[in-house]
């Protein structure tokens, strides 16, 4: 655990510059509007290490992966998200010598993240031979006008002496991947223009030989100032700059605010209508004021918040967990564009970064649905169907029948290329089948699941119909070869989440069946004999049980294991991801993240507190939660369990597992779709909110270290409010009809 910044309820603040830290600060101060984000990365220049990265959602490349040990079936290529052109660059020069706050010496730092107005903002007083000035530079990525940056640097001279100025701001199309395999670069400048106010730059990914598309994009840049503009000549011919001069005398001061418009292909058809875009946003932009654009972007924030803050007094430190998860996850989607998805490092890093995985049904499906209008999860449902070839093309790759949805995607084909993790941790198809009923369930909304929803389910079922076989010996259906959600073991037999999931979506799709209408029933064609066959898969699917500890087991091989707790390996060894061999960690019996409990959380109402018990005891005991996506479902299980400071603790976890750098791992970006935890654990844990009979439940409890907490819920056309403090639960009915909901078993009716 690293804590690098301040603990206050809206801001993620220091005072502190270490350059050891620098990339960690970059993750931490991410910024994003669903469209595009950027790492907290220096817009001025900076040779110490550092990660620069600016990314856009949906743009993307196909790597390849064929290597000589290649195997029929394997992906073709790994997608990754390309880093892009970088247009919030600037120099900036104090007689004649750049600022670089790796070499020059300076006081007073300040780097905050404003998360109520999205904002951020960093000050320092620098000194550079007999000058010195303060420095002061603000950001933000619109979310009124998504394809709007804006920056402003202002600059006083605070020492005696005058202080001659130069800002150069530009837009640089020499950007590399880190992730880069032979440090190749992945964009191909296609035309500048350099005026002496504003420039653009567009630019196109390299060509690919899978047929993938290729991404333009088009960023144009106005710079407004009070400062001289000079013409200069083009830096090279990937990068355009306008230069502005002029002399501060002491107590002086100047600023420069840059606005880019930022458009790509994936939104306009051609290069001509993509660059005639591109101008008119920019003129558009012009035409307002810096304060009227920062006005609109808050307003919206304001909007946000307003619906779905969590307000928790007496524990600062749980407070500003929470915002910066719900603020990281809203910067990453707000559901505004259908083909976009939740990366799991959204727009904060390369590694993961940008693809669509589980995660996304299993984790951030329960957080949407709560918070946002219903149709926002219901487009990331409609993004899987519409992505059914890729899913069929990977079903086949397997030699298999049905839909296979993958691990890892941009587009619906498989595009990870870990063999255990894309041929084997198939129960993410159980996970997408499970979020059409968790959609359903939460809305009531059965227009999804009887038309597209049906064709979703009856796609996997037709895989997972393939891929069980039947023991003759133990007169019953297995799965074997796969990787639970457990990441730690990979290649077990009878993984018991994914032959529960794989049944559980057998079962819901024979009832959704007889539900749909005698046309969709003629176009998914089911068969009866497909339809028995499925029946006795349910009827007879193996489920690993050990009677004596009352559990239901990891998978076959799992009681034999070397059974000895997390409590017993010594503290320098975690995380064993980072300390032990991958071979020992896959021998050994520790939990990644949550498997036999994954799907106890998913099916909560189903088991007895016994079998919950029972299961939570022997699991928890072997779990380092080294998946950033582990501790919020702990959390709710033991809450639900009355283990309400295990909750508490584990809610922690959640909540700040990147301010607190929890898994050390917070430099490569931030974990967004694990920012869903904090929301789970108050909402689901502490709350008890579960949807039973189309009709919300609540069971509250107060932490001890809190005073109060509230949130705000979306459900079925109404906000309600849920007040929790020392005198017990309140509900208010802020929007909507009247609704009669279920408190702690006591039916509580709400009216405005
Ligand atoms: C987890 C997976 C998850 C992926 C992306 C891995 O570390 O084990 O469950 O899908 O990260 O978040």
């Amino acid at each position: 655990m690293k804590r690098t910044f301040e603990v206050t309820p809206w801001n993620i603040v220091t005072h502190d510059f270490k350059p050891e830290d620098k990339r960690l600060q970059e993750s931490m101060t991410s910024l994003g509007n669903g469209y595009m984000g950027m790492r907290g990365f220096f817009e001025e220049d900076y040779s110490g290490d550092t990660l620069n990265g600016i990314y856009l959602g949906g743009v993307w490349y196909p790597d390849k992966t064929r290597v000589g040990w290649w195997k029929n079936g394997y992906p073709d290529y790994f997608g990754k998200v390309v880093n892009a052109v970088n247009f919030i660059k600037m120099h900036i020069k104090i007689n004649g010598e750049a600022i670089d706050l790796a070499k020059d010496q300076f006081s007073d730092f300040e780097l905050k993240l404003d998360m109520k107005k999205a904002l951020l903002t960093r000050s320092f007083t620098v000194t550079k031979g007999d000058a010195k000035v303060a420095v002061e530079f603000v950001r933000f990525l619109s979310v009124a006008q998504p394809e709007l940056s804006v920056q402003r640097v202002r600059v006083q001279n605070v020492g005696s002496n005058k202080v001659d100025l130069v800002i150069d701001s530009a837009i640089d199309g020499d950007v590399k991947n880190e992730d880069a395999n032979y440090d190749e670069r992945f964009w191909e400048v296609l035309s500048t223009e350099q005026g002496t106010d504003s420039g653009n730059v567009l630019a196109e990914t390299t060509p690919n030989p899978f047929g993938t598309p290729r991404f333009t994009s088009g960023m144009e840049m106005r710079n407004v100032t009070d400062l001289t503009a000079d013409k200069v000549a083009q830096p090279s011919e990937k990068e355009v700059v306008n230069k502005f001069t002029g002399v501060l005398a002491p107590n002086e001061s100047a600023q420069l605010e840059k606005r880019v418009i930022i458009v790509t292909s994936r939104d306009y058809d051609t290069q001509a209508a993509l660059t005639d875009a591109m101008h008119q946003l920019s003129d558009k932009v012009a035409g307002q004021s810096y304060d009227e654009l920062l006005e609109a972007h808050e307003q919206v924030w304001a909007d946000r918040w307003n619906k779905s803050d969590i307000v928790i007094d007496g524990d600062t430190e749980a407070q500003q967990g929470i915002r910066f998860n719900l603020f990281e996850l809203f910067s990453t989607y707000y559901g505004e564009d259908s083909r976009l998805n939740i990366g799991p490092k959204g727009f904060t890093g390369e590694k993961y970064g940008g693809a669509t995985y589980w995660d996304t049904e299993a984790f951030a499906v329960p957080v949407y649905l709560g918070i946002t209008d219903p149709k926002v999860t219901r487009n990331l449902l409609m993004y899987r169907y519409k992505q059914l070839d890729g899913a069929y093309h990977n079903a086949k790759q397997q030699g298999l029948k049905g839909a296979l949805f993958p691990m890892v995607t941009f587009d619906g084909i498989e595009c990870h290329n870990e063999w255990e993790i894309t041929f084997e941790e198939i129960h993410r198809n159980g996970d997408i089948a499970f979020a059409i009923y968790n959609y359903t369930r939460y809305t009531g909304d059965t227009s999804y699941v009887l038309n597209e929803g049906s064709k979703v389910l009856t796609e996997i079922s037709r895989f997972w119909a393939d891929r069980v076989h039947y023991s003759q010996r133990n007169k019953n259906y297995m799965i074997h070869g796969v990787t639970g959600p457990d990441e730690y073991e990979n290649n077990v037999d009878n993984n018991w989440y994914t032959n529960i999931l794989a049944q559980w979506t057998l079962k819901y799709t024979l009832q959704i069946l007889k539900e749909v209408s005698p046309e969709q029933a003629k176009k998914l064609n089911v068969s009866e004999d497909e339809k028995k066959h499925w029946q006795d898969i349910v009827d007879n699917m193996y489920l690993p049980y050990d009677k004596d500890l009352n559990i239901f087991v990891q998978h076959d091989g799992f009681l034999d294991k070397d059974l000895k707790p997390v409590s017993e390996i010594p503290a320098d060894q975690l995380p064993l991801n980072q300390n032990w061999s991958w071979d020992k960690i896959l021998r050994s019996p520790y939990i990644k993240q949550g498997d036999v409990l994954q799907g106890i959380w998913d099916f909560i109402d189903d088991f007895t507190p016994e079998q919950k018990k029972s299961n939570f005891d022997f699991y928890e005991q072997y779990t380092v939660h080294e998946s950033s996506l582990s501790p919020a479902i702990y959390s709710v299980l033991a809450a639900d369990l009355h283990y309400e400071d295990k909750a508490v603790e584990l809610y922690e976890r959640t909540a700040r597992l990147d301010l607190d750098n929890y898994n050390n791992d917070t430099v490569d970006g931030l974990h967004i779709t694990a920012m869903t935890g904090g929301w789970i654990a108050v909402v689901q844990g502490f709350a008890g909110m579960r949807v039973r009979d189309g009709k919300l439940h609540y069971a509250p409890f107060l932490p001890k270290k809190w005073s109060h907490y509230s949130f705000r819920q979306v459900f079925r056309d109404r906000l309600i409010e849920v007040d929790v403090d020392q005198d017990g639960s309140h509900f208010k009915l802020i929007d909507g009809e009247p609704i009669t909901i279920d408190v702690a078993g006591k039916a509580v009716e709400l009216t405005k």
